[in-house]
């Protein structure tokens, strides 16, 4: 077992664990939105995944995006996090981070966190070491597995399991988990970095009935204190979460409503749900 340094203990306490790199400036929401993505334009030789797509997210909302296979959603997410470099357009996070300036790490730091479809935790490892893994985003992390933890430490993970419903299976080595349990562990370890903007692509893909309304629970809960964006096919799940509900095709906004409105909407039903 290795032992932590006093002074990387230190560290750690004064500073939020997973803010590695300085951030230029904190996020400024005091005219209400998060995000603001305006005319951005995507091509893949020549066809355009996203094309003048307008959008902008209140702080503290859970939006759902829809949209048929093919209509822009990965594409959007691949742009706000710095993943795809847009043609043209603007994307800001808040009043003021350019985020054509920031990289992929820079974008993460700033507080926007991105989980993917296919859950990707550490399977030897069991749960709670996957959070502590998680909280030390640095190099020191593997070394430092075993070393004691803080109580504050502790207790910050504890609560998050508490909250992804995982308290029981802590000590669980990872692999064993079910898949909806896994995605609970993975958005739990984005969680510990404290991301203030949240991009959720499919995450109830595969899960059980329960899963997937324990998992509709949480975001519900999360919304407020963070932004959720979640692409999502489940029609059920998307009706639980309650949110704003907006309509990619053909890499633009083709609607944007209450899911009862945008159901009911002409163009919504022609291209997607009425098929
Ligand atoms: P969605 O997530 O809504 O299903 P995507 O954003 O994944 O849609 O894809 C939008 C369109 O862009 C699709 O036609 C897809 O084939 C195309 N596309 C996405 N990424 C690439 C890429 N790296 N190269 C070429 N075409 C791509
Ligand atoms: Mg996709």
């Amino acid at each position: 077992m290795s032992e932590l340094e006093p002074s990387d203990i230190a560290d750690r306490e004064s500073e939020p664990v997973g803010y590695a790199r300085p951030v230029p400036e904190g996020v400024d929401t005091s005219h209400g939105p998060i995000l603001y993505l305006e005319d951005i334009t995507v091509s893949f030789d020549g066809f355009r995944a996203l094309n003048r797509l307008t959008l902008t997210l209140d702080a503290g909302e859970l939006r759902c995006v829809i949209g048929p296979n093919g209509a822009g959603k990965t594409t959007m997410m691949d742009v706000i996090t710095g993943k795809t470099r847009p043609d043209s357009g603007r994307a800001f996070f808040g009043q003021t981070i350019d985020l054509s300036r920031l990289n992929e790490p820079q974008i993460a730091t700033a507080g926007i966190g991105r989980k993917f479809q296919k859950p990707t935790v550490f399977e030897p490892l069991n749960v709670f070491e996957n959070l502590v893994l998680a909280m030390k985003a640095d190099k020191r992390a593997r070394a430092s597995l075993h070393a004691r933890l803080g109580s504050e430490a502790r207790d910050r993970i504890a609560e998050m399991l508490a909250r992804v419903n995982l308290l029981e299976a802590a000590h669980r080595p990872a692999g064993e988990l079910s898949h909806g349990q896994k995605q609970w562990l993975e958005i739990a370890m984005l969680l510990m970095q404290e991301p203030q903007l949240l991009l959720l692509d499919e995450p109830v893909a595969g899960m059980t009935d329960h899963e997937t309304a324990k998992t509709a629970e949480l975001f519900v809960s999360l919304a407020g204190s963070h932004t959720l964006m979640v692409v999502e096919h489940d029609m059920d799940f998307v009706a639980r979460l309650g949110g704003k509900v907006t309509v990619l095709h053909e890499g633009s906004v083709l609607a944007e409503g209450p899911l009862a409105q945008v159901q009911q909407d002409e163009r919504v039903i022609e291209v997607y749900l009425g098929r």
